[in-house]
C-alpha cells in the first residue's frame, strides 16, 4: 500500500566547487546519480545568450569563454547581502545556489519523481548563523523542505561512522575543499558519534590555491610581455581554468608544463605562457595555507583536551587533501597515514544521507546517534572594565560557549546599569573575544516595560535556544515583572525575512520564465552539445597553437551560438567605449551595438559575421 504521506528526504553536499546529493538505499548511503550517470556536478551556473539556465559540467566549460555570464564558487558569498552579477542579473548568493540545489533535485525527481521531498544540507562547521540561514533558503528556494542543516565534518564522520559504529575511539576530520577548511574532532562510543571541538577557516580552500598559480603564471607573463594579463576578464578566466588543471597534475607529477600560445593581447598582438612549475614550486606558494590548516589541528585538539597521539583515526576529506603535502604533513603530525577509504568528493553528501536516514527512520535500526557543537561562543554586549578604571561599553559576555553541544538552552542574569532604567537593548553577536567589536553582529532587540527602579538595579534573564540547524533563538525577560521578549535570530537579521524571500522566488520564476520563451526546458541546454565541443576545441587548439580564433571564425566553419558569443563580447566592448569617447563616435558606436543586437536576435549566420565584421573595424579604430 502507497503511504501518502511519504516525503523522500535526501542529504546535499552543496560545495564551494561541486555539489552532489544522496539517499539511503538498502540501508547504505548512496549518491543520487545525474541521468546522464555523473555523481558529483561542478558548482558553476551559467546564462547562456537565450537566457536558459546550465548547471554543472556544460556551465563550468562556459567559465572560460563567457565569464560574465557564469557564476563559480558562490558558497564563498553565501550569507552576503550583495548580489552577484550574472548575464546582466544581479542574483543573491542564495539564489544561485538554489540553482544548483534545483539542478539537484531534478536527479532526485527523477529517482522518486515529481513531489514534494525533504533535505538536510551541509554547510561548513565554521558558517555563521547568516551563512546557515542562507543555506537553507537556498534549498527552499530550490524546492526542498529544508530538514536540517547538519556541519560538514559531522556529515563526514557519519557516513565514516556507519560502517564503522563498533570501533570506538577519537578521529580527526581535516576537511580542505574549494572554498573553505574544516577540523574537527569527533569521538565515537558505542554508537554515539560526538563532536568535540570544531574549527576552520570559511576563506582557505583550492580556489585559493587556484589564485596562487595565476598570480605566479601572471608574473611571468608579465616578466616576459609587459603586461598583467589580471586585467583582462576573459585571460582570467582562462588562467585560473589552467591554474586548477596545473594544480591537479602537480598532485600526480612532480613537475608540469604550461604552454599557453593566446592568454591576451598587446598591442593586438597575442600574448601567450610557455613555462614550467614543479610541485615544490607550488607547495612553496601554498606554504603559509596549509600551515594555517596546521595551526588550526593544534588549536581543535587543544579545544577537545586531546594530544596527536591520543588521535586514532585521521579522516581526509575534500578535493584538495588529494594535494600529496597534505597527508606528508599530516604524517609528521600525527605519526600515522591518514584514512584511505573515505572518498574525498562523496563523503559529506554521503554523510548528509545518513542524517537524513537517521531522520526518516532508514536508518532508525542502526543505532548509530550524532552530537554536533556550536563552533563559536554566543553571547550579548554588556559594560565591562576596561584597564580596572572604568566600566564601558562593547564587552561582550558569552552565554553559549564555543564546542558546546547542541542542540542547547542557557539562561544568565544580568542587570540593568542606570538607575531608573525602563528598557535594555539585547546586542547579539557570535565570536571569542572579550569585546564585541571585534566580533560578528547577528541581531538586536529592545525590551521594553521595565519598571522605574531608582533604588536598585532590576534584573533580566536573557536565554538563549541554539537548535540543531545552528539556528539561535534570544528571549530576554525582566526578572519582577515577567515581561518576556524574544527573537529568531534570523528573523532579528532579516525583519523583512519573508517579504525577501517571495522576491527571491519572483526573481528565480522569472528567469526560468525567460529560458521557457524560448520554448527550452531548462533540462535542455541553449548550446547544442557540438556548439560546447566547438568552443572546448577552439580553446584548445589556441592553447596548443594549432589555429588561432580568428582564422576558425573566417574559415566559415562557426555555428551560429559561437558567433553570437563573439558578436556579444563585442557589444560589451562597444557598450564600455561609450561613455570614454565624444558624440560623434559616440553615435557610430551606437549604431554597431544596433547592427549586433539585431543580428544576435536574428540568429542568422550571415548576419552575425556582417555584424562582426563591421564592428571590428571599428572598434579597433576607436580603441585605438
Ligand atoms: P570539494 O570542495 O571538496 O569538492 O573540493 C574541490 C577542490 O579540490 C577544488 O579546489 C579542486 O581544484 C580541488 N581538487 C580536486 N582534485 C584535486 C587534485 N587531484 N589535486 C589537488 N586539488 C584537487
Amino acid at each position: 500500500m502507497k503511504n501518502n504521506n511519504f516525503r523522500p528526504i535526501v542529504g546535499i553536499d552543496l560545495g564551494t566547487t561541486n555539489s552532489a546529493v544522496a539517499y539511503i538505499h538498502n540501508g547504505k548511503p548512496e549518491i543520487i546519480e545525474s541521468q546522464e550517470g555523473k555523481r558529483i556536478i561542478p558548482s558553476v551556473v551559467l546564462i547562456d545568450l537565450k537566457g536558459n539556465i546550465i548547471v554543472g559540467e556544460d556551465a563550468r566549460s562556459g567559465l572560460v569563454a563567457m565569464p560574465d555570464r557564469s557564476i563559480a564558487a558562490v558558497k564563498r558569498q553565501m550569507g552576503s547581502d550583495k548580489p552577484i552579477s550574472i548575464a546582466g542579473q544581479a542574483l543573491l548568493p542564495e539564489e544561485a545556489s538554489a540553482l544548483i540545489i534545483k539542478e539537484l533535485k531534478r536527479h532526485v525527481d527523477a529517482l522518486y519523481g515529481e513531489g514534494e521531498k525533504e533535505a538536510v544540507i551541509t554547510v561548513p562547521a565554521y558558517f555563521t548563523d547568516e551563512q546557515r540561514r542562507a543555506t537553507k533558503e537556498a534549498g527552499e528556494l530550490a524546492g526542498f523542505a529544508v530538514e536540517r542543516i547538519i556541519n560538514e565534518p559531522t556529515a563526514a564522520a557519519l557516513a565514516y561512522g556507519l560502517d564503522h559504529m563498533d570501533e570506538d575511539g577519537v578521529y580527526l576530520v581535516y576537511d580542505l575543499g574549494g572554498g573553505t577548511f574544516d577540523v574537527s574532532v569527533v569521538e565515537m562510543m558505542n554508537g554515539l558519534l560526538e563532536v568535540k571541538a570544531s574549527t576552520g577557516n570559511r576563506q582557505l580552500g583550492g580556489e585559493d590555491f587556484d589564485w596562487k598559480v595565476v598570480d605566479f603564471l601572471s608574473e611571468k607573463i608579465i616578466g616576459d610581455a609587459g603586461v598583467d594579463p589580471r586585467e583582462d576578464i576573459r585571460a582570467k578566466a582562462l588562467l585560473k581554468d589552467e591554474a586548477e588543471k596545473v594544480k591537479k597534475q602537480l598532485s600526480e607529477n612532480t613537475s608540469v608544463t604550461v604552454e599557453l600560445p593566446l592568454v591576451t593581447v598587446k598591442d593586438n598582438k597575442p600574448v601567450g605562457i610557455s613555462t614550467e612549475i614543479t610541485r615544490e614550486q607550488f607547495i612553496a606558494l601554498i606554504d603559509n595555507q596549509l600551515q594555517e590548516t596546521i595551526e588550526s589541528i593544534y588549536a581543535v585538539l587543544k579545544d577537545a583536551g586531546h594530544s596527536p597521539q591520543e588521535i586514532d583515526e585521521i579522516l581526509l576529506v575534500g578535493g584538495s587533501t588529494r594535494i600529496p603535502r597534505v597527508a606528508e604533513l599530516i604524517r609528521e603530525l600525527f605519526g600515522k597515514e591518514p584514512r584511505t577509504d573515505v572518498h574525498p568528493d562523496e563523503a559529506v553528501a554521503l554523510g548528509a544521507a545518513v542524517q537524513a536516514g537517521l531522520k526518516s527512520g532508514a536508518l532508525s535500526e542502526s543505532g548509530l546517534v550524532a552530537t554536533d557543537v556550536a563552533p563559536f561562543s554566543m553571547g550579548i554586549a554588556v559594560l565591562k572594565e576596561w584597564k580596572g578604571l572604568t566600566q564601558r561599553p562593547g564587552g561582550f559576555a558569552p552565554i553559549i560557549p564555543r564546542n558546546t553541544t547542541i542542540p542547547v538552552t542557557r539562561t544568565e542574569k544580568f542587570g540593568t546599569s542606570a538607575p531608573g532604567q525602563t528598557a535594555v537593548s539585547i546586542e547579539i553577536y557570535q565570536g571569542e573575544h572579550e569585546w564585541v567589536k571585534h566580533n560578528h553582529r547577528l541581531g538586536e532587540f529592545l525590551l521594553e516595560g521595565i519598571p522605574e527602579n531608582v533604588n536598585k538595579q532590576e534584573e533580566v534573564d536573557v536565554t538563549f535556544r541554539y537548535n540543531l540547524n545552528g539556528i539561535l533563538e534570544v528571549s530576554a525577560k525582566c526578572v519582577s515583572t515577567g515581561k518576556e521578549m524574544s527573537v529568531v535570530v534570523q528573523d532579528a537579521l532579516r525583519r523583512d525575512s519573508n517579504e525577501s524571500f517571495q522576491e527571491s522566488v519572483q526573481r528565480l520564476e522569472n528567469l526560468w520564465k525567460n529560458a521557457d520563451a524560448d520554448d527550452i526546458g531548462d533540462d535542455e541546454i541553449g548550446y547544442a552539445d557540438e556548439d560546447w565541443k566547438m568552443i572546448d576545441d577552439l580553446l584548445d587548439e589556441a592553447a596548443l597553437g594549432k589555429s588561432d580564433i580568428d582564422a576558425d571564425y573566417e574559415s566559415g566553419e562557426l555555428t551560429p551560438t559561437v558567433l553570437e558569443e563573439e558578436a556579444f563580447q563585442l557589444r560589451e566592448r562597444a557598450l564600455n567605449l561609450l561613455d570614454k569617447i565624444d558624440e560623434s563616435a559616440r553615435n557610430k558606436v551606437r549604431m554597431v551595438i544596433d547592427l549586433l543586437e539585431a543580428a544576435i536576435t536574428e540568429n542568422d549566420v550571415e548576419q552575425l559575421e556582417k555584424a562582426i565584421d563591421e564592428a571590428t573595424d571599428a572598434l579597433i579604430d576607436l580603441e585605438l
